[in-house]
C-alpha cells in the first residue's frame, strides 16, 4: 500500500512520528509512506489553501518533504507534484495533539487535509489524540493512538463505507484521553457540539502598548450530547465520524420549499 501522510502540527510534531509508525505498519514491507507536512504549525487553519502566494517545498530526506503552507496545500503538493501521476491509496492526517471532536472539527487543519484528499478522490482519515487529566502527563500522551491507531485504520479500511461519488466520504477519528490499556473500543459517532462554550477572545497589551487579542478555547472536558464524538471519547471510546465536504443542510431542503 502507498500512503501519503500529513498533519497540521508541523513536520517535527510528536504526533506525526506516531502516524509514521501507523502508516509504516499499514503499508507493509512492500509499501511506501510519503510524508508531506507543513514546515511550521498550522493548527486552526481549517481547509485553507495558499491561493495568493506560492509555497516552498523542501525535500528533507527520501519521501519526506516540508511545505511552507497549510495542510490542504500539503495534500495538493503531494498529489499533484511529489506523487504526480501516481496517487496514493490512502491519505492519513495527524495524529493531532488534542481532540478534533465537536466544533474543533470545523477549524481543524488536520481535517482540512483529509477533506482536500476526499475532494481529490483519495480515501482519507484524520486522526487526533484527545488530551486530558488521565493521559496528558503520561510518558507518552499519545499512548492510546500509538497502540490502537493501526488496528483502527485497518478496521475502517475493512468495514468503513468508502464512497468517492462527488464529495466522497472521509473519516474523523478521535482517540480518548486515557492510557491505551483503558481504551474500551470503537464507536461510530456523530459530530457533537459544545453549546455556549465556544471560542472567545482575551485582550493583552504588548510591551510597546499595543492592544492584542488571543483566541481562547472551550473547556475540552465537557461532554457533548450522548453518543456524539467528545462524549464517547470521555467515556474511553475511540470515536469514528463519517464526514463529507458537502455543507448543504439536507434536512432543511424540504421545509425550505416554502420559499418557492
Ligand atoms: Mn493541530
Amino acid at each position: 500500500m502507498r500512503i501519503l501522510i500529513t498533519n497540521d502540527d508541523g513536520i517535527n510534531a510528536p504526533g506525526l512520528a506516531v502516524l509514521t509508525e501507523i502508516a509504516e505498519g499499514l503499508a507493509g514491507a512492500g509499501g511506501e509512506v510519503w510524508c508531506v507536512a507543513p514546515a511550521f504549525e498550522q493548527s486552526g487553519v481549517g481547509h485553507a489553501i495558499s491561493y495568493t502566494q506560492p509555497m516552498m517545498v523542501s525535500e528533507l530526506s527520501p519521501r519526506r518533504y516540508a511545505v511552507q503552507g497549510s495542510p490542504a496545500d500539503c495534500v495538493l503538493a503531494g498529489l499533484h507534484d511529489i506523487l504526480n501521476g501516481n496517487p496514493p491509496d490512502l491519505v492519513l492526517s495527524g495524529v493531532n495533539r488534542g481532540n478534533n471532536a465537536a466544533e474543533n472539527a470545523v477549524y481543524s487543519g488536520t481535517l482540512g487535509a483529509a477533506m482536500e484528499a476526499a475532494l481529490q478522490g483519495v480515501p482519507a482519515i484524520a486522526l487526533s489524540q484527545f488530551h486530558g487529566p488521565a493521559n496528558r502527563d503520561l510518558d507518552d500522551a499519545f499512548d492510546a493512538s500509538r497502540q490502537h491507531g493501526l488496528a483502527t485504520v485497518q478496521r475502517l479500511l475493512d468495514k468503513g463505507v468508502w464512497n468517492n461519488d462527488d464529495y466522497g466520504i472521509f473519516y474523523n477519528v478521535n482517540f480518548p484521553p486515557v492510557p491505551a490499556s483503558s481504551v474500551k473500543g470503537l464507536r461510530a459517532a456523530r459530530q457533537g457540539f459544545r453549546r455556549d462554550i465556544g471560542f472567545g477572545v482575551q485582550p493583552h497589551t504588548s510591551p510597546s502598548g499595543r492592544r492584542f487579542l488571543w483566541v481562547t478555547g472551550a473547556p475540552q472536558q465537557e461532554p457533548t450530547s450522548p453518543g456524539s464524538d467528545a462524549a464517547v471519547n470521555l467515556e474511553g471510546y475511540i470515536s469514528v465520524t463519517p464526514m463529507r465536504a458537502d455543507l448543504t443542510a439536507h434536512d432543511i431542503l424540504e421545509p425550505l420549499k416554502a420559499i418557492e
